[in-house]
Parts: structure tokens; sequence; C-alpha cells
């Protein structure tokens, strides 16, 4: 008998989401009537249909393949040309940033990437993950054996945990022990936060201090309205030695079904050796990508390059502009409950700190209950979020309205 990777065996079974199914299961079953009227504000999936240039690029595209002259087969694995110059002009080069086409590599999204970056480092790395965080940073590095078991509060041995709370901004301060890798993500899902140029820099140069590598997981770079937060985590200078940027059209263009991100990796960023060489995580990455994948498939990478196009990008500020006001609303209503909210402002999530003392199960149950409404429990995503709660805004506008009339009631949140 053949055997298995135990380390799968350290996770706790997916925990959160499917708590979640269960909670809404029972309530259902016990409360028929009510159950027609939940609201889901709780998973991140977008709900608007895909921009109208990225249909017909698609149907395009559809049809080329229809045809033995213009028929596509295995393309390169890292990408097309034409959208790997459309990402490295758009999303960097006409922003200053120093990033070149053959640094970008297209994947089928980042949480693929976020775990098979992991095939390129080394054992016995420190790894540092923010808390609360996106679980896949987690889990990826359970499942390769990077961490010790499971503690009873959720959090594993031999990960570094960093605390981002209200008092920091939701922005870690360095840590006290020296790590290798770390992982951050702005604007932060869950906290909706953003990272300024003051506070990246400081963990840049962090990075090159202690020669550790920032995997920097923008997907949600298109939410950001504030003036001056950086866009790509390349906006800091001696980033190009020190980071990695993962980029997703899911949240942008709404491709959470399409399929399609990448990874940029500059050539000039290097690892250690046993023997104390250095060797380039670009040729890793290159030799990594083309052996294990075979490239998005031709039409949705058309379909990308057209998000780049003048009607694409308009189309994209629109749908995020859309979810956005959603937000707005949402906030507006559970400040008139009298909740503190953090993240709206550049990002789809909302943060609720809930009264003092209630936990976030205690939260999600009542909000379910009395509102049925979905959210997601705080402490789901680390013992850092204990106490909060996380609403998305992707939704239709109706169903947010509906949320908001439950939500903004002061009794709602009055517990004991
Ligand atoms: C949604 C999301 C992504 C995108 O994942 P895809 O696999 O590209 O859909 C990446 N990082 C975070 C933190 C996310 O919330």
């Amino acid at each position: 008998m053949a055997y298995i990777n135990e380390n799968f065996l350290k996770l706790q079974a997916g925990y959160l989401f499917p708590e979640i199914s269960r909670r809404v299961k029972v309530f259902g079953e016990a409360n028929p009537e009510a159950a027609k009227r939940i609201i889901r504000c709780g998973i991140g999936d977008v709900t608007e249909p895909l921009p109208p240039a990225c249909i017909a690029a698609l149907h395009r595209a559809v049809d080329e393949m229809a045809v033995r002259e213009t028929f596509r087969g295995y393309g390169p694995e890292q990408g097309y040309d034409f959208l790997r110059e459309a990402i490295a002009q758009n999303d960097f080069q006409r922003h200053g940033i120093n990033i070149d086409a053959d640094e970008i590599f297209v994947s089928d999204g980042s949480k693929c990437d976020c775990g098979n970056l992991l095939d390129i480092f080394g054992a016995g790395n420190r790894i540092a993950v923010m808390d609360p965080v996106y679980p896949v940073y987690v889990d990826t590095n359970v499942m390769c054996g990077n961490t010790g078991s499971a503690k009873t509060d959720g959090s594993f041995e031999g990960l570094v945990y960093l605390p981002c709370t209200a008092e920091n901004g939701f922005v870690p301060d360095l840590p006290a022990t020296p790590v290798d890798v770390i992982y951050l993500c702005y604007p932060n899902n869950p906290t909706g936060a953003v990272a300024t140029r003051e506070q990246l820099k400081r963990w840049v140069d962090y990075a090159l201090a202690h020669q550790a590598i920032i995997l920097y997981d923008a997907a949600y770079e298109a939410y950001i309205s504030t003036p001056g937060i950086p866009h790509s985590i390349f906006e800091i200078p001696g980033a190009r030695d020190c980071a990695i940027e993962l980029r997703s059209f899911s949240k942008n263009g709404g491709f959470t079904g399409l399929r399609c991100g990448y990874v940029a990796i500059p050539k000039t960023l290097m690892g250690k050796k046993k023997d104390g060489g250095k060797h380039p995580f670009h040729a890793l990455w290159l030799r990594n990508h083309t052996t294990k994948f075979n490239g998005v498939a031709y039409p949705v990478q058309r379909a990308t390059e057209a998000l780049y196009s003048p009607e694409g990008q308009q189309q994209v500020k629109d749908l995020v502009n859309f979810y956005k006001g959603n937000a707005a609303l949402l906030q507006a209503a559970l400040t008139t409950a009298g909740l503190k909210v953090y993240g709206y402002t550049d990002s789809p999530y909302l943060w609720v700190r809930g009264p003092q003392g209630v936990t976030s199960w205690q939260l999600f149950d009542r909000i379910l209950d009395k509102a049925n409404i979905v959210t997601t429990p705080g402490s789901g995503f680390g013992a850092g979020g204990e106490g909060y709660f996380r609403l998305s805004s992707f939704n239709s506008r109706a169903n947010v309205e509906e949320a908001c009339k439950r939500l903004s009631d002061k009794a709602l949140f009055v517990f004991g």
C-alpha cells in the first residue's frame, strides 16, 4: 500500500466554510420560512457578468479556434506574448515600474500560484503570515510540510503569525524573530486594509536586510481609490531584489469562473543554495511552470487582454465601482447599527468589529437568526480575527439594499 502525504492530516478539514454551511443548513431546517429570505454576504465570489469587451474577445477567439488557419493548440506555457506585453505595459511600465514582459507568468489564477510557488522554495524557511490571514497561504504551507501540527486555536506550530489589529491599521509590525518568507496581501483579505508606501517600504527594507522574500498578493489592487497607496510592491525601491507579486483577474474583471492570473518574478530576485551560492528564482519558476503547466486557454488569454483595452478598462472601473457602491451602503447601515467598520474604502470587504466581549461565532449566529444574513466569522481567518466578522460587497444591489435594511438595527447587536 502506498504512503500518503500525512501533512494533509494536520489540516483541520477546511474548518471555516464547511462550518458556515452546516450552521446555515441547521438554521434552514429549523426555520424553513426564514431560510427563503437568506442573503449570503459571506463568500468572496463576484456576482456580476463579465465585461462586454471580454465577451466579444471570447467570441472572436472561439471563432478562430473553429478554423484551420487560425486554430491554436498548445501555446507558450508562460502565456502568449500579446498578453504578457499588455500586462507588463499596463500594470507596471505605464506607472514607471520596471517589470518586463518576460518576468510575467500567466496562470489559471492566484490560488494555484500560491500553492505552486512553494515548489521553488527549499525546506527550512521560516515563514511569516498575517493574522488574520487568507487561509490558502497557511494551508499550502501545511500541505508541503513547512509547519508542525495545528494548535487548539487553529494556528500551526512553526509558522510566525504577524498580528494585524485595529491599532496597527491591520499592517503588521516587523517580526521579533528573523523570517525568510513573508506573505503580504494588500488591499487585504479579510480586513480590507491597505498598506501605505512607508509601511511597505519598512517591509521591503526588512526583506533586503534579512535576505527574505516577500510574496505580495495584490488580487484587490483595482479597488484602491485612496491617492498615494501603492498598487504594486514593485513601486517600492529595492522590491525587485526581494519580492514576487501575485495578481488575479478574478476580482477586477470578474474572472472567478473564467480563471486567469499571473505571477511577476523579477530576474534579479535571488535565493540561497546550501553551499552559500545564489540562484535566481525566475529560472526555477520558469522550469516549474513549463514542466507542470501547459498554459491558459487561448480564448481566456484574449479575454484577459481585452480587459486592458480602453473599453475594457472603463468596464472594469464600472464593475469595481458597482461593488464599492455596495460596500458604501453596507458601511452606512452597519455604522447606523452602532458598529465600527474597517476596510471598505479600498477593497470589496467590510471588516466589522462586534460589541466588546462578543465572539465572531456569536455574531454569526445572531445575524443569521435575526437578520437571515450569512457573514464570515473573523475568527475563521485566525485568532487575530476574533470579535470581528467579514461582509462581502460582491452581491446584487437589490440584495445589498435588503441586507442594509436588516443590518441597520441597533437591537441586532445588543447582547446579554
Ligand atoms: C480571491 C483572491 C485571490 C484570487 O484567487 P484566484 O485563484 O485568482 O481566483 C487571491 N488572493 C486573495 C487574497 C483572494 O481573496
